[in-house]
């Protein structure tokens, strides 16, 4: 499906609904995020419904993370902001409220600037069988 009549983002993308646009070509757009967690959070999302990140094929991924990469230069270079966290939010358990791929470019400007990615260490994991469950699936 290229376009989902109920999703947000293709309303965005098809001008239905307005938004602070920083670029377009036929497949990627980038605007800002209408809650911005910092000054300048961005978001940068295929042109096409894709519902996230293990659905959106990887020539378009490609497209969506070099516009992503641009935005951070321009967010430390023009914005001065002294790093950023790119995020992508796959399906409601991860946090996803909006089923349409998108990738959030998050300039910082301090490690105490509002926005927190909380890294909770789990306290006991077998590491050697962890990385065997996972590799013996990988191609
Ligand atoms: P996620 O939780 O990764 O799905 O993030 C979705 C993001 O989309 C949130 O940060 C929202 O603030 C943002 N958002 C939702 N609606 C709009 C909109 N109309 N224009 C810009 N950003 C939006």
């Amino acid at each position: 499906m290229d376009y989902d009549v109920n999703c947000i983002f293709c309303k965005i993308v098809n001008g239905d609904i307005p938004s602070a646009k920083l670029f377009e070509d036929d497949d990627v757009l980038a605007f800002l995020d209408v809650n911005p967690v910092t000054y300048g959070h961005a978001l940068v999302i295929s042109k096409k419904h894709y519902p996230n990140f293990l659905s959106c094929p990887k020539d378009i991924m490609n497209k969506v993370m070099n516009v992503a990469q641009r935005i951070g230069q321009v967010q430390i270079e023009q914005l001065g902001a002294k790093g950023i966290n790119i995020l992508i939010n796959c399906k409601e358990a991860a946090g996803q409220e909006v089923s349409h791929f998108h990738v959030h470019v998050i300039p910082r400007y301090a490690a105490t600037d509002g926005f927190k990615l909380e890294f909770k260490k789990l306290k006991e994991v077998n590491l050697p069988v962890v990385a065997e469950e996972i590799k013996s699936k990988l191609n």
